[in-house]
């Protein structure tokens, strides 16, 4: 049974109908309330009367991140400030961070969001939940919080890194569920077994992790080395925080929250839409916020949309998972290519340990990519030679199963910094300009 069984399990064309009468309700408020859509509504020609079917929100134009940074802090907010509860702001991967402004019923909608992401990921009242996303402005931490409290955990807020605490309190208070980034988790995981402690034997159960794009290679990492199953929370600051879809038990793409979300898949270059199942960039309305709503948001984030039966029941449409931004997609010897996809070819090779990042440079008129990789300590203990073979075998591994040429630089074990939060995968050194 799915949390919220009103709308996780509403029939499609019901769904339909209720996502355009909460799209008419949200284009004349912000049509009402907001200059900047106004403006963009008016050029070109459209009131909000004019959208009369789902498709006719293509007739809209799109909302992009400098859109925010332009309207920082508040310009794209429709109410008072009196009327904000709560204000949180991007973790500025990206650049300049932008504000996330709620109403108390903003608020309350979000944690219902997060409250059947929870449930969806099997999270129940008895678990003791530690949330180990950052607690702050980040959305992660609070909106985490929010729907753990709404389950009715027992919530211990101990906020990202301190690692070596983070596994005391699992340990001492029981936990059963952790949430925080999926690089998190593995550094978690090391450090765990380096204290010689082994989490499969402690009560933890399961993860919900997000905030960053990971490969299923990770995930299956993930679940052998901790012992739980590793669940998925997908969201932006821009749309609320994370709630906007979920893994269920299936873990077969994450369902998206429609009654909240009305998502579209475009090509990234002619915005043009792309047909059901193939991939492009997520394109989001948020058709019951109040404070902040958002039109067509270009989310950047590289997925995919299918409309099909899930054995959970819910009909929610499900999107794959993100195979990365559009902002870190390389492009070598011509082939796009996304640091998930390298992640996962590296979790193929035992030789190495799942700590990674990708240097990418000039030569000549093209981009050339170095993966650092680092070797699991007893490989790198053989030498040089040793390693200039794993060197190599990745190489061949990468060029067999994508076409390109990298070059592989092996490091000693823990040179990588551990992530706490969100990993730093890309380091690019083209020359600016
Ligand atoms: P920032 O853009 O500063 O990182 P946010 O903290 O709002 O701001 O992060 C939102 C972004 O994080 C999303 O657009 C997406 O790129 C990434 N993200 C969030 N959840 C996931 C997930 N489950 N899988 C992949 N990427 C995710
Ligand atoms: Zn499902």
């Amino acid at each position: 049974m799915p949390w919220d069984d009103q709308f996780e399990t509403m029939p499609v064309d019901k769904l339909k109908e209720f996502q355009l009468k909460k799209l008419k309700e949200t284009l004349e408020w912000v049509y009402e309330k907001l200059p900047f859509y106004r403006k963009k509504f008016d050029e070109r020609g459209i009131k909000p009367a004019n959208i009369k079917h789902l498709e006719d929100i293509r007739k809209l134009p799109m909302t992009v991140k400098n859109d925010l940074r332009d309207n920082y802090p508040f310009g794209l907010c429709a109410v008072p400030m009196d009327k904000v509860v709560r204000v949180h702001a991007s973790s500025g991967t990206t650049g300049k961070p932008i504000t996330g402004p709620y109403t108390a019923e903003d608020l309350d909608q979000w944690t219902e969001c997060m409250a059947r992401n929870l449930w969806a990921a099997g999270v129940r009242p008895t678990d003791i939940v530690q949330n180990a996303y950052g607690h702050g402005l980040f959305t992660g931490g609070l909106g985490f919080h929010q729907g753990a409290c709404r389950l009715g955990c027992t919530v211990v807020p101990t906020s990202s890194g301190m690692t070596e605490r983070q596994i005391t309190l699992m340990k001492d208070f029981g936990s059963t569920a952790l949430f925080c980034t999926p690089s998190y988790a593995l550094t978690i995981a090391e450090r765990a077994e380096e204290m010689k402690v082994d989490v499969r034997n402690l009560p933890m159960r399961v993860g919900v992790f997000g905030a960053e794009p990971w490969s299923i290679a990770m995930r299956d990492e993930i679940e052998v080395r901790m012992g739980i199953k590793a669940m998925e929370a997908y969201g932006l600051t821009e749309l609320g925080g994370p709630g906007v879809s979920f893994d269920c038990e299936a873990q077969d793409g994450l369902h998206i929250n429609e009654d909240h979300y009305l998502a579209e898949i475009v090509d990234p270059v002619t915005l043009e839409p792309v047909p059901m199942g193939e991939s492009g960039e997520l394109i989001f309305t948020a058709i019951q916020r109040r404070a902040m709503p958002m039109i067509r948001y270009r989310t950047k984030d590289i997925s995919r949309l299918r409309r099909e039966k899930c054995a959970c029941g819910r009909t929610f449409i499900k999107m794959d998972k993100i195979t990365g931004r559009s902002d870190d997609m390389l492009i070598i010897s011509g082939v796009n290519v996304f640091p998930s996809q390298i992640e996962a070819l590296l979790l193929d090779v035992e030789e190495v340990l799942p700590q990674y990042v990708l240097v990418i440079r000039k030569k000549g008129y093209l981009d050339s990519l170095t993966v650092r990789v680092e070797a699991k300590p007893e490989v790198y203990a053989l030498g040089t030679e040793k390693r200039s073979e794993v060197e190599k075998k990745i190489a061949a591994h990468i060029q067999g199963m994508m076409g390109i040429g990298v070059k592989v630089d092996i490091l000693a074990p823990k040179t990588i910094a551990r992530s706490e939060g969100k990993a730093l995968r890309v380091i690019d050194e083209r020359p600016k300009g």
